[in-house]
């Protein structure tokens, strides 16, 4: 397809940069967007500031503007979601500091309508409509986990209350995240994040369902925890394997859905204790993921999976023929400048 001979050429990294709307009762605020064009150019300026080099140009895959709708990004989306059923795996996460609109992208607004309906949700809609299609001559099963990575342990969010379904085609071990990488040399594809449970969903229905409770399960722990969710990672994990009926040829992919915690950057001399521990941890992790990114955009031989659990627990789906996703999530408002000018430069390292 023509979106493969694309990624031949450019690699199998994307970025896409989203620029949120100013939100209801923000009309009057002034905006840091200068410029979107057709072809992915991006111009930002900060409106108080006069005088010459103000403006600065990033050059993303893509940008949506402010009115773009979840419809629209999906449609630039979905070819990833499709090449899962192909034997993919696939990463796809958002980045950007708190309220940029990474929640919006991946999961929607809460209390959400279809219309409204983020990435993951159609993600899945779409791996269901076309397996379901496929049905005279593949049979495909699909099963999740999500978890979340907060001060570099990953926690499961669907264990409680949950009647556990074994996975048929995936051994869950209880495996510490260092014995990874024997995982993956004997199986690239189809990797399980270990000590998570899995879910074998049957429809978008059933992926609601889960979803709901990860989302709950991650928000009782947040009231505890003093807004945990937007210092944590929430990955939510789709294993899809495919057999085809007449030569019983198995294919697996993953599709790895990540909901990045803020990228703010915190004072350090303004916080301490566990404000401090959980900043460093972000910050830890968000380089790793970097310099994974820009290790694989630069095709170097040596990948630094290991710096994180996030990198680890990602690595089947960054490199190799995995192919990955970021969106770059920006607040629009001039008192963000200054973290939009920094997630701007974490997205051009790696594009
Ligand atoms: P983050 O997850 O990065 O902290 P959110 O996704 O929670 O940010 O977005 C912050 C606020 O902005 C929320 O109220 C959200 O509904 C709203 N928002 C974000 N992106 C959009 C968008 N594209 N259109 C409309 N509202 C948006
Ligand atoms: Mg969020």
């Amino acid at each position: 397809s023509l979106y493969n001979e694309v990624q031949d050429l450019k690699g199998n990294i994307r970025v896409y940069c989203r620029v949120r709307p100013f939100l209801h009762g923000q009309h009057k605020k002034k905006t840091t967007i200068d410029y979107i064009g057709e072809n992915g150019e991006l111009v930002v300026a900060n409106p108080l500031k006069q005088g010459k080099d103000t403006h600065r140009t990033f050059k993303f895959d893509k940008v949506f503007g402010p009115s773009i709708t979840q419809e629209d990004v999906f449609r630039d989306t979905q070819p990833l979601i499709r090449s899962v059923l192909d034997g993919y795996n696939v990463c796809i996460f958002a980045y950007g500091q708190t309220g940029s609109g990474k929640t919006y992208t991946m999961t929607g607004p809460s209390s959400s309508s279809v219309e409204h309906w983020g990435v993951n949700y159609r993600a899945l809609n779409d791996l269901f409509n076309i397996s379901q299609s496929r049905k005279s001559y593949i049979a495909y099963e699909v099963g999740v986990q999500m978890v979340e990575i907060y001060n570099e342990q990953v926690r499961d969010l669907l264990s409680n209350g949950i009647s556990q379904k074994r996975y048929p085609f995936v051994v869950l071990v209880l495996l510490d995240l260092r014995t990874l990488g024997i995982w993956n040399t004997t199986q690239p594809n189809g990797l399980a994040v270990p000590d998570a449970s899995m879910h074998e969903v049957k429809s978008t229905a059933d992926v609601l369902e889960l979803m709901n409770i990860g989302l709950m399960s991650r928000a009782i722990c947040a009231t505890a925890l003093n807004e945990r969710s937007s210092r944590s990672h929430s990955v939510l994990t789709v294993h899809v394997q495919g057999r085809n009926l007449e030569t019983n040829v198995v294919l697996r992919g993953n599709l790895h859905l990540v909901d990045l915690a803020g990228s703010e950057r915190v004072d350090r001399s303004e916080v301490t204790g566990d404000r401090l521990r959980e900043a460093q941890h972000i910050n830890k992790s968000l380089s790793a993921l970097g310099d994974v990114i820009f290790a694989l955009a630069q095709k170097s031989p040596h990948v630094p999976y290991r710096n994180s659990k996030l990198t680890q627990v990602l690595q089947s789906s960054l490199g190799g023929q995995a192919k990955t996703l970021m969106f770059v999530q920006l607040n629009p408002d001039v008192e963000s400048y200054s973290e939009t000018v920094s997630t701007l430069k974490f997205a051009e390292r790696v594009s």
